[in-house]
């Protein structure tokens, strides 16, 4: 029979949201057991286009007003992390480029004009030309505006990395959970027939969140999947562009961002309009075709001759939301001892842990376990999907 576990803080799913969360925990001193069924990461994390938004993407719909300050202040808060001088040190974490460029092909398109009025981009955008352009759009035949916007780009894995170091001790692989009662009420959770107590839940499980509730006997927060369609190119040809490309819509065309492969190539990562709705309803064959085509009118000069395809279908876990609800905050719902969301973006993990850590202390819970905990079987880290897809 396994031992019985007591700890402050039970999360539920290592994705950023569950990782962050609990790093950020036990650098304030709680003890922290941390709950993933499937790998470190696998989820929507490592499937990210790693980009750490400061809300311009929103801006170009006018969804962002200067009222939204947590999106805002992403870029800072993990510019910070990655320097080792933030609320968690990352330094080892790999940055993949200091800027996310918006690029307009040809004349510029209308919607820039609501764009650079946004209060969320003012004195966030420069722009840029000649050498100062992304090396993949440095050819005498592009046509068209360059901006160099103030968000990151991180490579996710060595940030999955990173946080399962930071996890220490506190990672469990653990795959059938039940609730653990006491009089009616929530006190824990039995995983894989383990009690574990502890003074607060916290359910950061993606996707996976809403079974999870169904297993506890709860039908809220409703959560939503938006489904995408990403497409990938691996090839000798490519060299690192991670950019907006502008269409006529308040989406962007194409997002693309470029990955380092395990052999020493790199991977264009496909997303944007491209990868939504039409995108989604497309078989393979035609998303890659269509990839190809529209990459073949952008950038003429880049050598794809050789490149390897692939897509990837992968859903957004989220909140329900009504039309209304702003796209720039991480999400918690409490119910007693149980807190339940999403951050509805990889950049917002901090904002995310802010929310559990403000709950926690408006409760008055502090640290009152002893960290140390039993040998854990221990769930293994995610692979990058284009060392699956593209090996
Ligand atoms: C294609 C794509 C591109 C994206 N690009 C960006 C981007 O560039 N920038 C950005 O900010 N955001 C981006 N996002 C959004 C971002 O990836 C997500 O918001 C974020 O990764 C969600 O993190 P999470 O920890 O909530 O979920 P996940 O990473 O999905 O983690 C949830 C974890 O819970 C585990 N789990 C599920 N059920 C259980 C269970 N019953 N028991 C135990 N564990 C369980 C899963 O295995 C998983 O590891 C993108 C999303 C997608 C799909």
């Amino acid at each position: 029979m396994p031992s019985v576990i007591s700890t402050d803080v039970l999360i539920v799913g290592a994705g950023v949201a569950g990782l962050w969360l609990n790093a950020r925990l036990r650098r304030q001193g709680f003890s922290t057991v941390l709950v993933e069924s499937a790998t470190l990461g696998g989820g929507q994390s490592l499937k990210s286009q790693g980009i750490i938004h400061g809300g311009a993407k929103y801006a170009l719909h006018g969804a962002l007003t200067g009222a939204s300050e947590a999106i805002a202040d992403m870029p800072r808060r993990w510019r910070e992390a990655l320097a080792g001088t933030g609320e968690l040190d990352l330094s080892g974490v790999r940055l993949l480029s200091e800027a996310h460029y918006l690029w307009s092909p040809g004349t510029l398109a209308g919607n820039l004009t609501s764009f650079f009025a946004s209060k969320a981009v003012r004195g966030r955008v420069d722009q840029v030309k000649g050498e100062q352009l992304p090396p993949a759009l440095q050819d005498k035949r592009f046509k068209g505006k360059v901006y160099r916007l103030a968000e990151l780009v991180i490579d996710v894995p060595s940030l999955i990395q990173r946080l399962a170091e930071l996890a220490g001790e506190g990672l469990l692989a653990g795959h059938e959970i039940q609730p653990l009662l006491e009089g009616g009420l929530l006190v824990g959770l039995k995983v894989d027939g383990r009690d574990i107590r502890a003074q607060r839940i916290v359910l950061s499980a993606g996707a996976g969140t809403a079974a999870l509730l169904e297993a506890l006997g709860l039908t809220q927060p409703a959560m939503q999947r938006r489904p995408l369609h990403m497409i990938m190119a691996k090839g000798p040809g490519l060299k690192p562009l991670y950019a907006h490309c502008l269409g006529g819509g308040t989406k962007p065309r194409i997002t693309v961002t470029t990955h380092p492969a395990a052999d020493g190539q790199w991977v264009w990562y496909l997303g944007g309009d491209i990868a939504e709705s039409e995108g989604v309803a497309r078989e393979p064959a035609e998303q890659i075709a269509t990839a190809q085509k529209e990459l073949g009118q952008l950038l003429p000069w880049i050598d794809l001759s050789t490149a390897q395809w692939a897509t990837l279908r992968v859903d957004r876990a989220e909140p329900l939301q009504s039309g209304l609800t702003r796209p720039d905050n991480a999400f918690l719902a409490e119910q007693g001892r149980l807190l339940v969301g999403w951050p509805t973006k990889l950049a917002l993990a901090p904002d995310f842990a802010d929310r559990v850590i403000a709950a926690l202390q408006r409760d008055g819970i502090q640290p009152s376990h002893s960290a140390e905990l039993p040998e854990l079987p221990k769930p293994p880290m995610g692979i990058p999907a284009w060392e699956q897809l593209l090996p």
